[in-house]
């Protein structure tokens, strides 16, 4: 089996919500996403999608995506889809970092891998724990007022676990965590998320300001040992994100007792090949997860309910359903949320059928 053809649409997602807002005035109000096609001389299609969190959340942005497809595919044209592990490294031959713009391809592999063998990607990746699995609503930065009438709006939809964006100023942010908590209910999870955004001793301060609350804390701040600093000096439980990128890194956060969850998302990581050997590693040292992606829409979403359908259900901390965010669908057959939670696709692949005649002229087509 081989590749014949790799092709690219931009596609736009708008969000219900209007905007998503997050630390140091940071926010999106339509996401620019990409469709990949992987085409082999089967016939076989497999599909992936990547979606940064716009240009200033990781070092990653949408025509990045675009202009690294162009230099990698070439590479890819004649391979194999289905032997996953050397076609990662190929096309980390072909481009030396930049995982988000080889993510979207992998995913695509796993689709081609997934429909020749007859199996949905989740059994592939290790089996199916449970009918399904529970997801977080991310709130938006707004006044703490608002956030509490969020949470509370999103609880009354099934949502048990909240991730608040925090990282804005300080004193507000305690309100904001204090305003939320007060609407919550026995077995509900908060997190607060500051996405780099507080100094150290701010992130303590705010951290001790909250200690009885039943609170997270993830990614205080900007770097690993900024985090690390704070983690030492506060009592609640620990996430970090943004700065786990590989395997290296968590090797470090581990030895160093530095979280006690991870969140883990497939284009930060570069694939689902690469944040299957993050999470498989996770369940073996006995850290939760998070397990999703910077965003996207209907294909990103059947990707990440695949990771965390086939991730043991205590390591499990929560997932995303971000299809449900944006208020355009681009593939039918997506997994739909359903009373706060999400179960994978049972067809083979993942189990999408991308609504290509919608996206116009591919912006990437290399065969
Ligand atoms: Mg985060």
């Amino acid at each position: 089996m081989r590749i014949t053809r790799i092709a690219a649409w931009q596609v736009d997602l708008p969000l219900h919500e209007g905007s998503y807002k997050w630390s140091g005035g940071k926010s999106v109000t339509v996401f620019d996403s990409t469709v990949v096609a992987v085409e082999t001389d089967t016939g076989v299609v497999g599909y992936g999608e990547v979606c940064p969190l716009g240009p200033a959340y990781l070092p990653a942005y949408a025509n990045g995506v675009r202009a690294g497809l162009k230099e990698i595919a070439p590479a890819l044209i004649g391979q194999d889809p289905t032997q996953l592990g050397k076609l990662n490294r190929l096309m980390d031959a072909a481009l030396k970092g930049h995982p988000y713009v080889k993510s979207a391809v992998d995913v695509a592999c796993w689709d081609v891998l997934g429909k020749v063998s007859g199996l949905p990607v989740c059994t592939l990746l290790g089996g199916r724990y449970g009918e399904d699995f529970h997801l977080y609503r991310a709130i938006s930065q707004e006044a703490p007022d608002a956030m509490a009438a969020n949470v509370a709006g999103y609880r009354a939809e099934g949502y048990r676990r909240f991730q608040l964006k925090v990282g804005g100023d300080p004193d507000t942010d305690i309100e904001r965590i204090k305003a939320v908590a007060a609407v919550l209910k026995p077995g509900d999870r908060l997190v607060a998320d500051a996405n780099t955004g507080w100094i150290q001793h701010e992130a303590i301060r705010i951290s001790k300001a909250v200690r009885d609350l039943d609170v997270y804390i993830e990614q205080p701040c900007l770097t690993y040992d900024e985090c690390r600093a704070v983690r030492r000096q506060i009592t609640q439980p620990f996430v970090l994100d943004e700065n786990i990128d590989g395997i290296d890194v968590l090797m470090r956060a581990h030895a160093d007792g530095a979280m006690d969850v991870v969140n883990l998302k497939i284009s930060k990581l570069g694939g689902l090949t690469k944040t299957k050997q993050l999470r498989d590693l996770c369940v073996s040292l006995g850290i939760g997860m998070t397990l999703e992606d910077s965003w996207g829409g209907d294909i990103v979403t059947a990707a990440i309910s695949h990771l965390a359908h086939s991730t043991p259900t205590e390591f499990l901390f929560s997932s995303t359903d971000f299809n449900s965010y944006v208020t355009r669908s681009i593939a039918d057959g997506a997994p739909q949320r359903v009373n706060g939670r999400l179960a994978a696709s049972t067809e083979p692949g993942l189990g999408v059928r991308p609504k290509l005649r919608e996206f116009g002229a591919p912006a990437v087509d290399v065969s």
